[in-house]
């Protein structure tokens, strides 16, 4: 898939479960393609293989663990792991797929691996996925507190924030 596709996947659904990620989560979303142009850089007389041993997800994964369990700043670890993974999932629609780990030499593709890079079918999927994020967020926002328990921090934290301003002027001297 495209950048852009990358981009607006990983990044409309991390900002659905966390808006201050979406930094660490586009830039994850792209990191296993940059990855290799770093990998080209350093390894010069070597051959890089694209979609090689950075497109594995079983390294995102492990990543994306390691950022839950184990150390993880702000959760940055954890969303660039996500994005990378996420990235896995969309190369894995498209014809030429993406390899699960390095025991696989044959890639792996999703759905058929029908999207085709660059084409149409590429674009409506990004479409869909951006759609019903923006649905899942638009949706929280409107009601605080009251979408799906694991956003009930967050939107917290929002309400909290709202309850700052002149509501709380209005009903401070309310108890019931
Ligand atoms: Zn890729």
């Amino acid at each position: 898939m495209r950048w852009i596709s990358h981009i607006a996947i990983a990044g409309s659904i991390c900002a659905v479960f966390n808006p201050a990620a979406v930094p660490a989560a586009v830039l994850g979303s792209t990191a296993p393609d940059w990855f290799e142009f770093v990998k080209r850089a350093v390894q010069r007389n070597r051959p890089v293989k694209h979609r090689g041993s950075t497109h594995y997800l079983v390294g995102w994964v492990a990543a994306a663990l390691f950022g839950l369990l184990i150390w993880d700043w702000r959760d940055l670890v954890y969303w660039f792991s996500v994005g990378g993974a996420i990235h896995w999932f969309c190369d894995a629609l498209t014809v030429s797929g993406a390899p699960v780990g390095w025991w696989s030499d044959r890639r792996v593709t999703l759905f058929g691996g029908k999207v085709q890079t660059g084409r149409p079918s590429e674009y409506l999927i990004t479409f869909l996925v951006v759609l019903l994020c923006a649905i899942l967020v638009w949706q929280r926002e409107s009601t605080p507190g009251g979408f799906l328990p694991f956003f009930y921090d967050w939107s917290g934290l929002y309400r909290s924030g709202l309850i700052d301003g002149s509501e709380w002027k209005s009903n401070r001297f309310k108890l019931f």
